[in-house]
This record gives C-alpha cells, structure tokens and sequence, in this order.
C-alpha cells in the first residue's frame, strides 16, 4: 500500500512537471516562431553586445531564430505528449542549463535590453528570467531522473506522425511570418494601438518615447503626423543599405495612387541613414523622407521595407513589402484584413493532433479514455511488478546462504518497489527460507517433478518444494525444455501439480534464435501457452506468472530491444486475453528474461505489458540485482 502511495505521488509530481515544462516550451517555442524577425533582432542584439556587428537583416540571424522557435516548440510537444522521452530530457536539460547559464550572465552584465525569452509576449526582467531558469532546471532535473515514469499519449510506433506534423506546422508558420508579417504581433505596434494616447499620456508606456523627425532631423514632426484625420502610409525602411527593392514599382503605384487621392505617404528612415541617393536611385522614390529612431521603426513593422496606415494616430494596418496592398479606390484603403486569430491557429494544431492520437488508440484496439485512466491503474494497482532471480546450479548451500542474507540486509534497509523472488536449487530452499524476511523476498524453486510422490529417485515434488517454506516455482525454462527434454505435456503435468500445492508458477515461454530469424516467434510462443497453460481454469491460472525469454537473450549478454520484448509481451497478453478474457490478460504479469543487467532494465520494464524480469547471471551479484530492482524506483 505504502509503495503504491510513493508510486503515485512520484507519477504524479514527474508528469505535472514534465506537463509544466511542455508549456513554457511550446509558449517559448510559438511565440518565437510567429515572430522570427524579432527574434532575430534579439539575437542581433546579443551578437553585438559581444563585438560582432551583423546587419540587423542579416539571414544567418533569422535562419538560427526560427530554427530556435521550432526547436523549442518540438521540444514541448514531445515532452507534451511523451515523445522519444529519454531523447527529449536530455535535450531539454541541456537546453535549460545552457539558458541558466546565459541569463546568470546577463543578469550579472546587462549586456542587452530584453532576453527575448518568451518574444514580445512576456517580458521579464533579468532578475525573473534568471529565477525562472533555475526553478525550470530543478524541475528538469527531477524530471530527468525519473523519466521513464513520463506517460506517453502516443505509441512509440507513432510518435514520428506527431513529430513530422509538429514540425510542418511551426516550420510554416514561422516561414509565413518571416515572409509576410507575424500572424500573431506582440510588440507595442500591433493594430488599432492609439499612439497617439500612448505619447500623450501621463502614465509611463513603452511608446512614449516615439518620435519622427524631419528629413534634415531640426523639426519633430511627430505631432503632426499623429494628429492628421487623414489616413497617412509610412513606408518604413529601417536599414536602407540591406532593405529590399524587390517591390519599388508597387511602392510607386502607391504614391501616385495617394498623390491623386490626396492621401500622406512619407518615406521612414532611421537616423543613423547618411544618404538616400542609394534608395533613391535604387527605387526611384519620389516620395518625401521623414526620420525614426531604428529600433523603433522595426518595432513598427517587421519588414524592411514594410509599410503602416496611421489615422488620427491610431495605426491602422500594416503590410510586409512580400504583400503590399493594391488599392484601387480610397474605400479599399480602409477594408482590412485581420490575421488569423489565435483560435484559429490553435485549432489547425490541436485538432489533427487530437485525431492523430484518436486514431494511434483505435488501432491500438483501446478506447482513448482507457489510455488516461484505466490502463494506468490496471497496471500500477493491479498487474503486480516483479523481480525473480534464478540461480540456476550456481553457489554451494554457505554461498547460496550468504547471498541471500545479504540480499536480505539491503532490502529490508530500502525497500522495493516490486516484488522480489529468489529461486534457487532444492538444497538452499529450506536454509534461504529461515534467512529471509517473507514480507521483503518470495522465495522459488527452479524445478518439481511432474509426479506427485513415490518411487522416483532423485526427484523433488512439489508438495516438497512447499513445505520447505518456498511460494514460488520456475517451470518450462528453456534449459530443462532443451537438456532434459521437457515437453508441453510434461510442463502441464508440473503446472498442476504445483498450483494443486499452493505455489504460485514462473512458466518461462520463448523461441530460438532460428525461429525468431524465421519470423516464427509468436507462433512458437503461442504453441507453448497453449501446449501447457490452457487447459488450466481462470482460478489456476490467476496463480501464474509468465516469463518471456528468448532463448537466443540467456546468458549470451545480446538482450531482445525494448520494442522486440514489448511487442512480444502485447502479444502473449493478447494470446492470454483470447483465451482466458480482458481480466486474466490485464491481471497477469509478463516478465522478461535474458541478459537483463542494471544498465537495460529501466528501458526494458518501462514498456507498457513488461511487467519485471526474470533475472539468471546477474542475480547472483547483490549489486547487479539491486541494481535491476531498482529500476522500478
Ligand atoms: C534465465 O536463465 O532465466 C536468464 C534470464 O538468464 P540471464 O539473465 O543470465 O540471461
């Protein structure tokens, strides 16, 4: 009861954490995305606060800004959904002690404005975004310890559908925005924002601070142009040496269309421009020249050349110069498009995603609530989790009793977090037993006869193997199945017996290295459950546990992958399910065996129907089979 608290509860704080960081990573990540040129400025930013002047245009800047939004925005969705876990952690670890270490930096120098953490969205003093990073490295940290307890929401054979379609989704969007404008704006210009208000107020605002001067800088035109009841564009040009020019005959058609119609179009450059004649010549520009401070003008628009509509000082609309308007009539000035808004966007994510994740669980054959709730309890509160050693005909009865004492020390000092079995030769069972705490290790024996008593020298029975104190049996193992010709027939003769003795049945099933080369292994799998268990009533059979060993995995050190062993377990579960019901097949645990070592058992035991191991070489060393009990903390 106690374990099954402390297992919940670490469940529980792992996945809340791991969900908290998925959040601050896909918000990271979106926002990022849908303004890479600000990003970009960001990075820019940085680069020149260390001695290296790019041009705030510069494309290396951009690719590495939306390259960073996509990578945290994938970084999210996989810890969202439990993506490539292992993978994921690390990299977000990584990811966060490098962030810590930055913003340690920047808020010890100051060296930039804004850390550009959350884009324009949020923004946080340096003294919060270093707290922030190291409450989101303590987190990680934790979370990375105990990441094989991260629930997945899609299966591993999926995952890569969620993965790609994340990936289109942000790569795409962040291309769009780069293109045309962010389809999202944070900054202090986004649409119907009141400069005007925002300069005269009283309050202190971000906007304050706005100001357009004459060409020749002597006079502040910012009144003028703020207050003009007419619409009024300014074509914005922050950077006239690295601006495009790509668009000089629609920019043209515009001026002559607002000289007819009597509207304001003013050229914005920053003050630091020295001479227009380039664009000038460039463009042919004939429209006049007003002056702005840089930063402000690609606040502004994240364009360059980009182009806003002011009225009454209230910004109107804006435009990158890869989507200029073509006006036709001064009324088209006015017809505006909107963005797309967050809701949309957010629905063209998660939808998919939801049906992609619908449909992984419908060809899981599992309905999608089960996936949350049912199956989780199924396995933590019900399945029970075991680790058996078998000892096979190692160790003289001192060794064997030895081993087991110590075994014994240091489980009752930290308790485990499964059940833990010792099966060991007929000679130590009764000696073990009085060596052992029964509440901390079951003990088994790796044999009994297929007789129940009489003249059958040599043998043990499994009346005997019970009264030595021993609960547990090994049977089928694939050392007896092969040196001592134990078929199916004998092995269900073995089974009944010991069930009908009150022990409880380690039956071991698995193929050869030629069968499973032949693809064979389910079929042979299946023929040994159904040569020897399936004759047995639902009663018996709640009394065994299965062990699926392949036999090329015992004692050669190659180990079956995670995905083999899982793959293999949903289906034994499956073959159970058919034949004894759902209950039978959610109930019975499936452990593993073969070369299972401390360094393979938390991949292993984190597969969804692999319930523990059975253990041979390495359980004969206190350390190895600790090591491998432990993988269930
Ligand atoms: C076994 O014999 O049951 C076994 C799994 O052995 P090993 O762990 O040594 O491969």
């Amino acid at each position: 009861m106690k374990h099954k608290k402390i297992h919940i509860i670490s469940w529980l704080t792992v996945n809340f954490g791991r969900l908290l960081l998925a959040l601050v990573f896909l918000l990271s990540g979106f926002v990022k995305a849908v303004d890479p040129l600000g990003m970009s400025y960001k990075i820019n930013d940085y680069l020149r606060s260390a001695g290296i002047f790019l041009s705030y245009d510069s494309f290396y800047t951009l690719a590495f800004a939306v390259g960073l939004g996509v990578f945290e925005f994938l970084l999210g969705v996989s810890l969202l959904l439990g993506i490539r876990r292992r993978l994921t952690i690390t990299c977000t670890f990584l990811f966060v002690l490098v962030m810590t270490i930055l913003t340690a930096y920047i808020y010890i120098y100051n060296p930039v404005d804004d850390c550009g953490c959350f884009g324009e969205a949020i923004l946080l003093s340096h003294k919060e975004t270093f707290i922030k990073n190291i409450i989101l490295l303590l987190i990680v940290t934790y979370v990375a310890y105990k990441n094989q307890r991260i629930d997945r929401f899609i299966t591993e054979r999926n995952q890569w559908i969620l993965s790609n379609y994340s990936f289109v989704y942000i790569f795409c969007l962040s291309l769009y925005s780069a293109h045309y404008l962010p389809i999202l704006d944070f900054t202090d210009y986004s649409e119907n924002t009141n400069i005007r208000a925002a300069v005269n107020s009283e309050e202190e605002n971000s906007l304050k601070g706005f100001y357009l001067a004459s060409y020749d800088g002597e006079e502040d035109e910012t009144f003028r142009i703020l207050s003009d009841t007419s619409y009024t564009f300014l074509l914005i040009v922050p950077e006239v040496e690295t601006s495009d020019d790509g668009c000089n005959d629609r920019i043209n058609d515009l001026y002559d269309f607002c000289v007819e119609n009597h509207i304001n179009f003013y050229g914005v450059i920053s003050y630091s421009c020295e001479s227009l004649a380039d664009w000038q010549d460039r463009t042919g520009a004939a429209y006049p020249f007003l002056r702005g401070d840089e930063k402000q003008l690609r606040a502004m628009v994240r364009s360059n050349p980009g182009l806003v509509l002011l009225k009454n000082g209230i910004l109107q609309e804006k435009w990158s110069n890869n989507n200029l308007p073509e006006l036709e009539s001064e009324t088209k000035v006015i017809e505006h498009k909107k963005n797309l808004p967050l809701m949309q966007l957010l629905f063209w994510f998660v939808v998919p995603l939801l049906v992609i994740i619908l449909l992984d669980n419908i060809w899981k054959g599992r309905k999608f609530i089960k996936l949350f709730f049912v199956n989780y309890f199924n396995k933590t509160n019900m399945r029970k989790k075991i680790v058996a050693g078998n000892w096979k005909m190692n160790l003289n009865l001192q060794d064997g009793v030895k081993l087991a004492q110590n075994l014994n020390e240091v489980l009752k000092n930290n308790k485990p977090n499964c059940d833990v079995v010792i099966c060991t030769p007929f000679i130590h069972l009764a000696s073990v037993y009085n060596e052992i705490d029964a509440n901390v290790i079951g003990l088994g024996a790796e044999n009994c006869a297929d007789k129940a008593s009489g003249a059958y020298t040599g043998e043990v029975s499994a009346e005997m193997v019970k009264s030595t104190g021993a609960q547990y049996v090994i049977l089928g193992h694939s050392e007896r199945r092969s040196y001592y010709h134990e078929t199916a027939e004998i092995l269900k003769e073995k089974t009944k017996l010991a069930l009908a003795n009150g022990l409880k049945v380690i039956f071991c099933i698995g193929e050869v290295l030629e069968e499973r080369e032949s693809g064979k292994q389910n079929e042979v799998v299946k023929a040994q459950l159904e040569g020897s268990l399936f004759d047995l009533t639902q009663e018996e059979f709640a009394n065994i546990i299965l062990a699926y060993e392949p036999v090329w995995a015992i004692g050669t050190g190659k180990t079956a992958t995670a995905e083999q062993a899982e793959d293999m377990h949903a289906f034994i579960r499956k073959t159970i399910e058919n034949h004894f019901g759902a209950e039978a097949a959610n109930n019975v645990s499936i452990l593993y065996g073969g070369s299972c070592k401390p360094s393979n058992a938390k991949e292993i035991f984190s597969k969804e129907n692999v319930d523990g191991g059975l253990i041979g070489g390495a359980a004969l060393n206190v350390e190895d089979f600790k090591g491998i009990i432990d993988a269930w903390n």
